[in-house]
């Protein structure tokens, strides 16, 4: 078994965003160094080139930020491609550090640094390096290069066996791309992490990440983030034993890679369709792959694990030609790589092709070396992937436990929100309801009063007399009855008045006439009579008045006064021919003795005597 590799993603995720600058008027070579970086990501040969030309740029016009940034591109681009170029951009960065104004950027140099010696397979060193990266920017407070540090440090310790720091550092950094908006590092993050699955031995997991990743840099068209992204599913797949799937990833990440002109990337995915081959049983065409890949790392690449990686697939071939000798010796090569870098999994893998190959040479002895050497190595692999699985599980669950407190505290938040928007609406709703209920209280008010009102006017027109506007019959008899009725009533007087020959004037001048009268006669009354005293209507032209209190001289007085009036009202209006006159009868009350018709019957014997005798006339009559 062998690693997959490290992507570029140094490259790009050293060179990603600018940081505001003091002075307010661009630096010409700014431009061409975020160009360079964006290009970097696709086509690294065209971002070396705009490097180049920042550089120049800067060097007409220097300024120190800037030209330690255009160095890092070059450098990350160097690294693994040309060590005594990288390792002068690191000098010069070196130079213009003092003179910088980022203090962070010194990270930068300590990265390159380390990746120059992780590509050289010294691990420990590099690890060194990417430590203090961490310590200055952390101390710079500078995130981007803190995130840039933290990559690089996770990654390694992933290839170091420490799954759990390493999976922590590389979370962490995902995180800080995340709060800096810089998404396409972000993703070579999650990239990363997933590479570290992969080495776990989670390939399931691992090839969902690279699933994930792929998508994204697609859309994005950030070709070299997908030529190795690309390649590493095919690892995956490699791993999983897929080979339909392996083959179609490895064949796209050739092809990506030969589009950039990536020569590391297409040995990479070159390898990988020779391990398709060996497990498809075309040896002979794994073999050529494998030496096309063997010309495209030869010369200028340090990049010793690749080689290794090329060689153990070279073994595993040669053994299927049956090529023993030799399948011993590049297997021995990859051996040696494996075991300085300390690469448990190809390592293990190595020593099982080893002792097949010394088996089918018969050298029982030395293949059971193999065979006791692959026990170790898988053994420890097995137990580091298992503890460090335990503690990654540590790291996911303590990540998962604060993102669910986060949740829940949002969660709360909302709620809390909810609910004071429902109170604000509840008070809302009181606020209308309360209106409402007072404009219906008004209305209910209004209604009552207006009830009230007409009530009274019912009442009021149940007991008038409608043409004369006096009290009625009921009513004045209703009054008549309570004085004589009322405990300890004092004696009361009765009149009833009756108009004389009033059928002839209805007769005569009509009945609208007649009606003028009676209203005209009824004045003639109200106006000689006030209260207690009682007047109304009896029916027909005949009136009742109702004295309380009053004898029986005191009344006949009130009578004859009423028909003076009553004769005194000017008629000319209607008639000259006769004149308008009343006859009255009078009575007074015995209390205790007398009841309503006792008085009536007596009133109306005056009555009649007074018409009899004349009328226009006042009859008394005594119980
Ligand atoms: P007397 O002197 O004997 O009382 O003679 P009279 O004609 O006044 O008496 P009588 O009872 O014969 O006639 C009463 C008339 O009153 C009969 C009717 O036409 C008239 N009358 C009764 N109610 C009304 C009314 O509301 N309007 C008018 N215009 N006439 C009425
Ligand atoms: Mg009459
Ligand atoms: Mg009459």
């Amino acid at each position: 078994m062998s690693l997959p590799y490290l992507p570029l993603a140094l490259v790009l995720l050293l060179c990603g965003g600018a940081l505001p600058r003091a002075h307010a008027a661009p630096h010409p070579a700014e431009a061409l160094v975020e160009e360079a970086t964006r290009a970097l990501r696709s086509h690294p040969d065209e971002g070396r080139q705009l490097a180049e030309r920042a550089l120049a740029t800067l060097a007409r016009q220097p300024d120190a930020d800037l030209e330690i940034r255009a160095r890092l591109l070059l450098c990350d681009h160097a690294s693994e491609r040309d060590t005594a170029l990288a390792l002068r951009q690191i000098e010069a960065i070196d130079a213009a550090l003092p003179r910088a104004s980022r203090p962070g950027l010194r990270a930068g140099a300590l990265g390159c640094r380390g990746e120059m010696l992780e590509s050289a397979g010294d691990n420990t060193q590099a690890m060194a390096y990417y430590e203090q990266a961490v310590s200055v920017s952390e101390g710079a407070r500078d995130l981007e290069m803190l995130a840039n540090s933290l990559f690089q440090r996770g990654y390694l310790r992933g290839v170091l066996g420490s799954y759990a720091t390493g999976l922590a550092d590389l979370q962490r950094a995902r995180a800080e791309y995340e709060r800096l908006g810089l998404a396409q590092q972000a993703l070579t993050t999650l990239n990363g992490i997933a590479i570290l699955y992969n080495r776990m031995g989670d390939y399931a997991q691992a090839r969902s990440y690279y699933e994930q990743t792929l998508k994204a840099q697609e859309a994005s068209g950030a070709l070299r983030e997908v030529a190795v992204t690309v390649h590493n599913l095919g690892r995956a797949h490699e791993k999983l034993g897929d080979w339909p799937a392996a083959r179609q990833a490895f064949e796209k990440a050739l092809a990506a890679s030969r589009e950039i002109a990536y020569p590391r990337g297409q040995a990479h995915a070159l390898r990988g369709l020779a391990s398709v081959r060996n497990a498809g049983g075309d040896a002979a065409g794994a073999l050529d792959l494998l030496q096309q890949a063997e010309a495209l790392i030869g010369g200028e690449t340090p990049e010793a694990r690749l080689k290794a990686q090329i060689l153990l697939e070279r073994g595993k071939a040669l053994q299927g030609l049956r090529r023993y000798a030799e399948s011993i010796q590049a297997l021995e090569e990859a051996r040696e790589v494996f075991s300085r870098a300390d690469s448990l999994a190809e390592l293990a893998s190595t020593h099982d092709e080893l002792a097949q190959a010394h088996a089918e040479t018969g050298d029982w002895k030395t293949a059971y070396a193999h065979q006791v050497d692959f026990k170790v190595a898988s053994d420890k692999l097995l137990h580091q992937q298992l503890d460090q699985r335990f503690a990654t599980l540590k790291v996911e669950f303590d990540t998962a436990a604060k993102e669910r407190q986060n949740i829940a505290l949002l969660r709360e938040n909302l709620a809390n929100e909810q609910a004071l928007e429902q109170q604000r609406r509840a008070n809302q709703l009181q606020v209308v309801a309360i209106s409402l209920g007072s404009v219906l209280a008004l209305l209910l008010a209004a209604w009552a009063a207006q009830q009230r009102r007409t009530s009274l006017r019912m009442r009021a027109l149940a007991l008038t007399d409608e043409l004369t506007g006096l009290a009625n019959r009921r009513n004045v008899l209703a009054r008549l009855s309570q004085l004589l009725s009322a405990p300890g009533a004092k004696p009361c007087a009765v009149l009833i008045g009756d108009i004389d020959h009033f059928k002839p004037i209805n007769d005569r001048y009509g009945h609208p006439v007649g009606d003028a009268i009676l209203r005209e006669v009824a004045a003639s009354l109200s106006t000689a009579v006030r209260e207690p005293v009682c007047l109304g209507r009896l029916g027909g032209e005949e009136f009742l008045v109702v004295l309380p209190d009053t004898g029986l001289e005191a009344a006949t007085q009130v009578a004859e006064r009423l028909r003076e009036g009553i004769a005194a009202i000017d008629t000319s209006r209607w008639f000259s021919d006769r004149a308008l006159t009343m006859s009255l009868g009078v009575t007074v009350s015995t209390p205790g003795a007398d009841t309503l018709s006792t008085m009536l019957k007596r009133a109306d014997e005056g009555l009649y005597e007074a018409k009899h005798a004349g009328r226009n006339r006042v009859v008394a009559r005594t119980a």
